[in-house]
């Protein structure tokens, strides 16, 4: 990733799987640039950033549409100055009312609802309009162009995993949208694909009831015998965001020890 440029949002600390994309980036010689929310989390974002190397840290809650444009024209000032493109975009944001990862499913608010394809879902849209055009058109000299665009998402949007609910539903969703995205900016040279990632403890994870159990039984069922290491999710990311990842649009890519394929285990 030598030379390449990367956005990474969605870090929030350390165990982040953001985190461990963006630090997997700056390893392979990428510059990355990462966001926070909202100034509650600026300080410990900048301090994450200057441990990992990252080169810039700028504010975007991705629910408001001016932010998400405020971001992109940032970037553009910053990329123009440097006479360089982006090449590579992570979205690993997601968020539902806790309640709603509790309760009965068919409990979910119309609020509630809306809230996770907000956020989970309808930002990938929001970053991906407002970023594309800082990627690079196809050169003169026959040089491709484009960049990559990723996001995260989880088995619970098409299986039914326990209390994951509104987030499932959301996932789908997010899911739906890396096709559209994919076909829809292919022709620039941008892919856009999803990482499904298998569980990995982290502060939006804990908001899941009974979290830790997933975990564990997912350990135990998926045919490596673990758990995910975010560090894998990370190296897939390098992947996705290279020139290695060049031929793969579209695509849910599953990182989680191989936990999809499984039906049940009739040992314990
Ligand atoms: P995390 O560390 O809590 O990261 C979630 C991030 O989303 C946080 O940085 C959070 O920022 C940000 N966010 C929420 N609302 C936002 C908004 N309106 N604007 C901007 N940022 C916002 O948890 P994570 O597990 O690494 O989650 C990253 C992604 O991986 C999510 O899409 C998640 O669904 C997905 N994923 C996680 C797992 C897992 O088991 N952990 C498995 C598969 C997929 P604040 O902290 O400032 O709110």
């Amino acid at each position: 990733m030598e030379g390449k440029v990367a956005l990474v949002l969605g870090v929030a600390n350390r165990w982040s799987i953001g985190h461990a994309i963006a630090k997997a980036f700056v390893r392979e010689g990428a510059e990355v640039i990462l966001t926070y929310q909202g100034d509650r989390q600026k300080q410990t974002v900048e301090e994450l950033a200057s441990e990992i190397k990252a080169r810039q840290v700028l504010p975007c809650d991705v629910t408001e549409d001016a932010q998400v444009d405020a971001l992109a024209s940032m970037l553009a000032n910053e990329l123009k100055s440097r006479d360089t493109a982006l090449n590579a975009v992570v979205h690993s944001i997601a968020f539902a009312n806790r309640e709603d990862l509790s309760r009965p499913f068919v409990e979910t608010s119309r609020a509630g609802f809306a809230l996770a394809q907000d956020v989970s879902a309808y930002s990938l849209v929001a970053v991906a309009r407002a970023t594309a055009p800082l990627m690079a058109a196809p050169g003169h000299d026959g040089a491709p162009g484009g960049g990559s665009i990723m996001t995260l998402t989880y088995l619970g949007s098409t299986r039914v995993v326990e209390n994951y609910n509104v987030m499932g539903v959301a996932k789908a969703s997010l899911e739906a949208s890396v096709r559209y995205l994919a076909a829809g900016l292919g022709p620039s040279n941008i892919r856009v694909n999803a990482i499904s990632a298998g569980a990995v403890k982290t502060t939006s994870a804990r908001g899941i009831r009974d979290f830790s159990k997933m975990l564990e039984g997912g350990a135990k069922l998926a045919p490596l015998r673990r758990a995910t290491d975010p560090v894998e999710v990370a190296d897939t990311a390098v992947f996705l965001a290279s020139d290695l990842g060049r031929g793969v649009t579209g695509n849910i890519i599953y990182v989680d020890a191989g936990m999809q394929i499984m039906g049940f285990a009739l040992t314990e």
